[in-house]
């Protein structure tokens, strides 16, 4: 039996398959540019990939060219389409009503529909995506796993923010939190990696990638974090600002004459590490550029390593002390500068990184020095994993 993972955003659908018993992945692929013209589908494990450009006009499209693959007589990793016992939808906003994963029934789909407003390019392509899978695979259990659902359990004078409480009360302005699969699935390989129960942990989780949020968890609960009520605020990412004085926003409105629409293009898609080297969103071209001397892209790094080390301070105090900090994505798992800017200086507050464990790659590690207070590590995530075994303890239920 199979579990089929399904990743819809406006224009692409990501999918994964794996075993349901042994977690293993045996196929995967990404439609991409769905609803255009130039619409394509690249599919197959590493190493055997396909690239079939062919018109795929919406979501249903696209997973029918995710079904054929998968099910191609050559070399297809599933012979019939039944063995596909369960489909999990990854679902950025759940709003106040889904704390875990839930089985996708009327009722599912109409709360997911009512947090539209609150992720209006997010929630729409995973209904979408909801609906095609469950016309093409009747047979299979849908279940929606949400980015929101891990931070549901921050306490109120956590998720609120100091307004007038009316707002929240009318209209659910409130902290809601995001990355809550990643942030999730690598506290849980931290706590196996240090060999300790969870539930007995301080620990702060770094998701470091284009989007950043970094999260505390205390005995496996996620009690603060820094994405609000928008993957906005918090920490300085690849084209998103993070967290700044909300007074340059009715500046910007009264002042400068700029629209909602155009302050919401700066903030999202035109700061960060792009807005202030002017070079890149990616790390990896912003510290070539500082490397041959260009000064914003080295200021642009220190702010963004920064901000890391501002929020996991920030953390260190509300859980009155840390185990463990666990760094993954993009720039976590793969940058030993940036977690050596991060941490550098700390060592008398008990974080000892180990310079030649910081330099090596790829697989989940310990990066601090034997006898560090503070353990490092590092935990490439894996949202779909968690996805998949997520939706295979429903499927045993
Ligand atoms: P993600 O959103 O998790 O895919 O992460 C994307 C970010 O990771 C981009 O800013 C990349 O520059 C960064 N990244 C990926 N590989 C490296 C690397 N080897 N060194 C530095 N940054 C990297």
């Amino acid at each position: 039996m199979y579990v089929l993972v399904i990743n819809a955003g406006s224009s692409s659908l990501k999918y994964q398959l794996l075993d349901k018993d042994t977690q293993r992945l045996v196929g995967k692929g990404l439609c991409e540019k769905v609803g255009s013209e130039d619409s394509f589908h690249r599919h197959g494990l590493d190493g055997d990939e396909r690239l079939d450009t062919l018109p795929l006009k919406d979501h249903h499209d696209a997973v029918q060219a995710a079904l054929r693959a998968l099910l191609d007589p050559q070399g297809g990793a599933v012979k019939g389409i039944e063995e596909i016992a369960a489909v999990g939808h990854r679902v950025v906003h759940g709003g106040e009503h889904f704390s875990a994963s839930s089985v996708i029934d009327d009722e599912v789909v109409a709360r997911i529909r009512e947090c539209i407003p609150l992720a209006p390019l997010h929630n729409p392509p995973a209904l979408t995506g909801i609906e095609a899978c469950a016309d093409l695979m009747p047979h299979a259990l849908q279940v929606a796993v949400f980015d929101t659902a891990f931070h549901q359990t921050l306490p109120p004078k956590a998720y609120l923010y100091p307004l007038p409480y009316e707002l929240y009360e009318r209209h659910r302005v409130r902290t809601y939190g995001f990355h809550g699969t990643s942030h999730r699935y690598v506290a849980q390989r931290a706590a196996a990696l240090l060999g300790r129960p969870l539930d007995e942990l301080r620990l702060i989780t770094c998701h470091l990638g284009n989007g950043c949020s970094v999260t505390a968890v205390r005995n496996g609960v996620s009690v603060d974090t820094s994405m609000g009520f928008t993957p906005l605020e918090g920490l300085m990412m690849g084209t998103r600002c993070g967290s700044i004085d909300p007074a340059v926003v009715t500046y910007l409105i009264g002042s400068l004459g700029m629209g909602a629409g155009q302050v919401d293009d700066l903030m999202n898609r035109r700061s960060g590490l792009l807005g202030v080297s002017g070079v890149s969103n990616d790390l990896r071209d912003v510290q070539a550029a500082a490397d041959a001397g260009d000064e914003r892209a080295q200021l642009a790094c220190e702010m963004y390593a920064d901000s890391v080390r501002r929020h996991i301070g920030q953390y260190v105090f509300e859980l009155a002390g840390v185990d463990a900090v666990v760094l993954t994505a993009g720039v976590g798992e793969n940058s030993d500068r940036i977690r050596q800017m991060i941490f550098s200086g700390l060592e008398p507050l008990g974080f000892l990184l180990d310079g030649e464990r910081n330099r090596l790659r790829g697989f989940e590690r310990v990066i601090s020095s034997e006898g560090s207070p503070v353990r490092i590590l590092v935990v490439p995530t894996n949202e779909e994993l968690m996805i998949a075994q997520d939706v295979a303890s429903l499927l045993d239920a």
